[in-house]
């Protein structure tokens, strides 16, 4: 049986988030020693990795690597030239958006801080630009465009892909083997397991199943992948359509996530495990099946990261706590801002990000919430409840 594999790639570039005070990441960057920090209290609900990508560096454009200028004076960050520690804003709020995308989490509060400083250096770090955790508005941008999903695909069938092949192009591999109805890790990194995986594909497709993927092969791999799921309208449309409407809620106001068959899953899927690092707990479920708000609140963030995938943070619930949705098929069509009610449908049970299993990845965050000053609790309890509540128990398997 496969978990859901959501948690932070234990092997990957980007080490399992562990706190260290700011100094010592700055010091270990200095040293150019790998970096294993991460921003203390980012550690992902839905895990943290870092693609591997060499592909798509950004320029290093920022004023600060010139010649003779000041890394960075007061009066540029005052007047948002520059974005450094201390600033704050929207521009902020965007680059912390970026961070996340790239998968380096932080609190995105429009505030400058260490935890944002920290990371930042590490983005720096890993792209072989200045390490200096400032960021001009001209590498801003190339952080942007590094952050697409299409710019991600880069490299795409560039070079043989064998055993120790890591990047996002073995990701991409990855995906497309997930979309074959393979279950595969998507870590980005071509393990023996790989091997074994694209084997069996390169016999099926009548390759020579060498286990080494030819820029040739990649290609013939995607050609043959099945349609991918739902654009955010189709998701929109079976939303709306009315395939949730059955939602039954319980007396307390809450009721169960999933319409439909769920299950717990093995060690691993709990809250606390993968040593703290799994902040949410697993249902396992079809991909498809409507989810709906566990209680009333308001969308607090719908947006897309590398390991949580497309996923929804409902805030303003009965209790104050927020409620994260994870690893959803498509984007959910809620928008910011948008009220909902237990019952509301969300979206539907997927396994984007990284998950090899459909499932929904469910967090519960105390006041004031999520990466804003809240700290993730275990949700199993209250699942169970609400699930019971909803004439939804978990199935036994
Ligand atoms: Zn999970």
């Amino acid at each position: 049986m496969h978990r859901p594999n959501d948690a932070p790639s234990r092997t990957s570039r980007a080490a399992r988030p562990r706190a260290v005070t700011l100094p010592t990441a700055i010091a270990l960057l200095a040293a150019g020693m790998g970096l294993t920090a991460a921003p203390a209290g980012a550690q992902d609900g839905g895990g943290v990795s870092v693609g591997g990508t060499t592909s798509a560096a950004p320029a290093t454009t920022s004023a600060a690597g010139e010649a003779a200028a000041p890394a960075t004076s007061a009066a540029a960050v005052r007047s948002g030239a520059v974005l450094a520690l201390g600033s704050k804003g929207s521009r902020v709020m965007a680059l912390q958006r970026t961070l996340w995308q790239l998968g380096l989490p932080v609190a995105r509060d429009g505030a400058f801080g260490a935890a944002t400083e920290v990371a930042l250096r590490r983005f720096e770090h890993e792209e072989g630009l200045t390490v200096d955790g400032v960021a001009d508005a001209a590498q801003l941008a190339a952080m942007q465009r590094r952050a697409s999903p299409r710019v991600q695909e880069r490299g795409f069938a560039s070079r043989t892909l064998r055993v120790g092949s890591v990047g996002t192009d073995v990701r991409a591999i990855q995906r497309l083997l997930l979309d074959h109805g393979v279950r595969v890790p998507t870590h980005g990194k071509y393990t023996a397991a790989i091997r074994t995986r694209i084997r069996s594909w390169e016999s099926s497709a009548s390759l020579r199943a060498d286990g080494v993927l030819s820029r040739s092969d990649a290609k013939r791999l995607r050609e043959s992948t099945p349609a991918p799921p739902p654009a955010d309208a189709d998701a929109a449309a079976a939303v709306t359509a009315g395939r949730a409407t059955s939602a039954r809620v319980g007396a307390d106001g809450y009721t169960f996530p999933i319409l439909g068959a769920w299950h717990w899953g093995e060690a691993g899927t709990f809250f606390g495990e993968r040593g703290g690092a799994h902040q949410g707990v697993d249902a396992l479920a079809d991909c498809g099946l409507p989810l709906v708000a566990a209680s009333s609140g308001v969308v607090k963030h719908n947006e897309v990261q590398s390991s949580a995938g497309n996923y929804l943070v409902i805030t303003d619930t009965p209790t104050g706590e927020d409620q994260a949705y994870m690893h959803l098929q498509a984007r959910s069509p809620l928008k910011v801002g948008a009220k909902v009610q237990a019952g509301t449908p969300i979206g539907l049970v997927g396994r984007s990000g990284n998950a090899s299993a459909c499932h929904l990845h469910f967090e519960l965050w105390t006041a004031p919430g999520w990466y804003s000053g809240g700290k993730p609790r275990d949700p199993k309890p209250d699942l169970t409840r609400w699930a019971s509540a909803a004439g939804l128990p978990a199935a036994r398997r």
